[in-house]
């Protein structure tokens, strides 16, 4: 058994990329405060413009609709709300949608009261079930307000993708507004996919950028969201408090490497997903592989193991030195039941693992990770059979 450390835990997050830590490095370096008039402020004021094109870019949005904030859910709270403004006129969302497969921070429905949110079911194959979208949006009680939509591009413990310019149909046809959780799905596929989203979300540490900074993209500044930070007015009053300066600057590094490498990033890391997969099949025929005949990341493998339960897998496996999931990372660190795999009808007492590669992942390290599946396997075989 190697004692090498191999990660394969790429959705949880990503290592930082070496152009997110010289430019990280680069900017602890910088003394200024970008909202200073000094030239060490306008310095500031300029790196941090820079890192704002350049997350616009990897979004295919204007950088003057880009609201840096802490992190990605941040971002959520920000945007889920009831109380919007159009230009300056106040325009209240009625009621909110999100998928039943949606991360914590899309779930949790941000401002909005528990009883203003409602589920969207998802169907067998992990997609959002739409017919069950267009109902909910047909019984919407217009006279509260708008409704609003949030569902995620790219589920963060299956990989599986979702319609979302279907979404964006039945939403825009509802007079409603579309949020795109769209931090999975970065640097892993073409993002055009979600043009029609009004905000769309993202998390520095997914793509290989510092942890602790997130951004909320709108299509311009005419619709934005009632401030949730309040203060000095930073981010044009949209997020108030000093900007966390230097991972700002590292996230654009990391947004700029992520656009530039994209085809051959998907080409390799879908190479390597079907390496392993391949692999595990060969070792486990029953190997139940979740979502891998529809549209899915290519970077993510969602698999379970009848008769392995997702801790005991996840414990085998880093025993074995390797690095892998049980679904999402839950901040307790604790191994909880997914809600993916629930909502997606399985039992989620059958447990299952996820296997996220990433651009720097090789394949010796695949082979490495089919090797120790195989013997968790039979391992899992012969315990069966005592
Ligand atoms: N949305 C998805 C799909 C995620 O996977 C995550 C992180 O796991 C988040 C939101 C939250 O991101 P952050 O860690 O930046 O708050």
């Amino acid at each position: 058994m190697s004692t090498s450390r191999l990660y394969l835990d790429w959705n949880a997050t990503a290592p930082l990329c070496e152009a997110a830590r010289v430019a990280l490095v680069d900017a602890m370096g910088m003394p200024g405060n970008p909202s200073s008039v000094h030239a060490e402020g306008r310095a500031a004021r300029a790196a941090l413009e820079k890192a704002r094109r350049q997350v616009a870019t990897l979004a295919g949005r204007e950088s003057a609709a880009v609201v840096f904030t802490s992190g990605a859910t941040e971002a959520a709270n920000l945007v889920l709300t009831p109380d919007f403004r159009m230009g300056r006129s106040p325009l209240r969302i009625g009621h909110l949608y999100v998928s039943a497969i949606e991360h914590p921070a899309i779930r949790e429905g941000g401002r909005f009261a528990p009883d203003r949110i409602s589920e969207i079911p998802v169907l067998g194959s992990g997609q959002i079930d739409l017919d069950a979208l267009a109902q909910l949006l047909r019984d919407h009680d217009a006279g509260a307000g708008l409704p609003m939509v949030a569902v995620m591009l790219a589920n963060n413990e299956t990989g599986i993708l979702q319609p979302v310019d279907e979404v964006a149909a039945l939403t825009k046809s509802a007079g409603g507004v579309l949020v795109v959780d769209a931090v999975q799905a970065a640097g892993k596929m073409d993002l055009a996919v979600a043009g029609d989203a009004d905000f769309l979300i993202f998390s520095s540490h997914k793509i290989g950028g510092p942890k602790g900074v997130g951004v909320l993209v709108a299509k311009g500044e005419a619709l934005m969201p009632v401030p949730l930070i309040r203060g000095g007015g930073q981010e044009k009053g949209h997020r108030s408090g000093t900007e966390n300066f230097p991972a700002i600057v590292g996230f654009g590094a990391a947004a700029e490497d992520a656009v530039r490498a994209l085809a051959a990033r998907m080409e390799h890391m879908a190479h390597l997903r079907d390496q392993f997969e391949e692999g595990a099949r060969r070792a486990a025929p029953d190997v139940i592989i979740h979502g891998a005949y529809g549209p899915r990341l290519a970077n993510t493998s969602f698999f379970s193991l009848p008769g392995l339960k997702s801790e005991t897998g996840q414990i085998a496996f880093d025993l074995e030195g390797i690095a892998l999931s049980a679904g999402s990372a839950c901040s307790s660190g604790r191994v909880g039941e997914s809600h993916v795999l629930a909502a997606m009808g399985f039992d989620p007492a059958l447990g299952a693992l996820r296997l996220s590669v990433g651009p720097t992942t090789g394949e010796e390290e695949i082979a490495r990770a089919v090797q120790a599946f195989a013997r968790i396997a039979g391992r899992r075989r012969a315990k069966g059979a005592a």
